[in-house]
């Protein structure tokens, strides 16, 4: 880290780490979207079931502004907790199969509220390596111990469980892995913090909407319940199409949520009016499987066809999909490549996944057509296959002058 801002900034561009965010002037039906003037389809959303730009949820959000406004006024333990909210919390629990649901007003507010409500000094936090940044910062930030454990070594977690001692011992986990696509080793896990009197945390993110026969996730998927996973955490803002999470679970834990988890406590109500377009998008989720399917008949797809094109590959059968690259400079430079194309697939650098592991994120959405990925696929195999240009090729030395870094940093169009 340099001493001054400028210098900090100077060094994060040398490194191809600097990060540069793209207006998209215009989201559109179909998983398309306007960037730089012009119409690209967007291959790296989280909207996997296509619910953002649904007209019934993005109508449910008007109705309900129209007729409770804009904002919630206050924080739930003041006077924001409405009537929306309300029914939105025991529509998710009955939907996650747990007592009760409590709403927070981001995923990221919801880990940090959890993680210090469940263990402090004294206790212990265990983490796989690869967690969201959001489930790292609250096991960092709650002053318990906290390590890290290998990603998806459940012997490693009963390694480390086994010396932990006295005191609370909490072990977070994501479900669907946010840059991976692969699943947590749920059972495993389930039955280490169980032999061990540890609560066992998942952060469903990913999962939640598009796994399990019913749209349950990944708890779903494994054939799990409450029992194995005390501690559900959701997101709104993924596969609901909307924004906000919660935390679903036992009575007692709920409660003791309200009482202890400053993240919750200390901030405003989510506006009514975005409970109500999820308690609409959860309502389509709930009555229409196909776009769970769709989506996961596009991942095998998408795989079959990468595969026969000799794209590397990561082990996912999720609606996450990763083409590893290696450096940031080749994540960057396949990222331009493809956006010439009119495909919009993000690179994904340092410090959000670990060195040399810098890449394409691509996501699949129920929007997407059977064609779009299709002509995906081929742009990939282009841009990857492009082996005379040295800074696509996952394999090369970061370039020193990167035409098409500096091209493609030049805005988009
Ligand atoms: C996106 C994400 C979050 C953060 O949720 P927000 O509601 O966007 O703050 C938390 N955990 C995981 C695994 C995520 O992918």
């Amino acid at each position: 880290m340099g001493p001054d801002p400028a210098s900090h900034l100077a060094a994060l561009r040398a490194a191809g780490l600097y990060r540069r965010r793209r207006v998209v002037e215009q989201a559109l039906p179909g998983a398309r979207c306007v960037v730089g003037g012009r119409e690209v389809l967007n291959f790296c959303s989280n909207d996997y079931l296509g619910l953002a730009q649904d007209p019934r949820v993005a109508e449910a959000m008007a109705a309900a502004a129209r007729s409770l406004g804009a904002g919630s006024g206050a924080s739930h333990l003041v006077t924001g907790h409405q009537r929306a909210h309300h029914a939105l919390e025991e529509e998710l629990a009955a939907f996650t199969g747990r007592e009760r649901a409590l709403l927070f007003s981001t995923g990221y507010m919801a880990n940090l509220g959890v993680a210090a409500a469940l263990a402090g000094r004294g206790d212990t936090v265990l983490e796989d390596r690869l967690n969201h940044a959001s489930l790292l910062d609250a096991g960092l930030l709650c002053g318990a111990r906290f390590s890290r454990f290998n990603h998806g070594d459940s012997d490693a977690l009963e390694r480390r469980l086994e010396p932990a001692g006295r005191g609370r011992k909490l072990v977070l986990t994501d479900g669907v892995f946010s840059m991976d696509g692969d699943l947590a080793p749920l059972p495993r896990y389930a039955s280490a913090c169980r032999r061990h009197r540890a609560t066992l945390v998942v952060d469903d993110a990913h999962g939640l909407g598009v796994l399990g026969a019913t749209g349950g996730g990944t708890v779903e998927h494994f054939g799990l319940g409450a029992v194995d996973v005390p501690v559900l955490v959701g997101t709104l803002g993924k596969a609901f199409g909307t924004f906000g999470a919660f935390v679903a679970g036992d009575r007692d834990l709920i409660d003791l949520l309200v009482q202890r988890a400053r993240t919750y406590i200390y901030t405003t109500a989510l506006p009514p009016a975005v409970a109500e377009a999820t308690r609409a998008a959860l309502g389509i989720v709930r009555t229409e499987p196909w776009r769970a399917r769709r989506v996961l008949a596009h991942v095998t797809r998408f795989r079959d066809l990468a595969r026969h094109a000799g794209l590397p590959l990561a082990d996912s059968f999720t609606p996450i999909q990763p083409v590893l690259l290696g450096t940031p400079q080749a994540a960057t430079a396949a990222s331009e490549a493809l956006l010439g194309r009119g495909f919009l697939v993000t690179a994904i650098r340092p410090p959000t996944v670990p060195e040399g592991g810098s890449r394409l994120r691509v996501t699949l959405c129920a929007t997407h057509e059977d064609a779009d990925v299709v002509g995906l696929v081929e742009a990939l195999a282009e841009v990857l296959s492009e082996g005379s240009d040295p800074t696509l090729s996952p394999t090369a030395d970061p370039p020193d002058v990167g035409e098409h870094v500096q091209g493609g940093q030049s805005g988009g169009a």
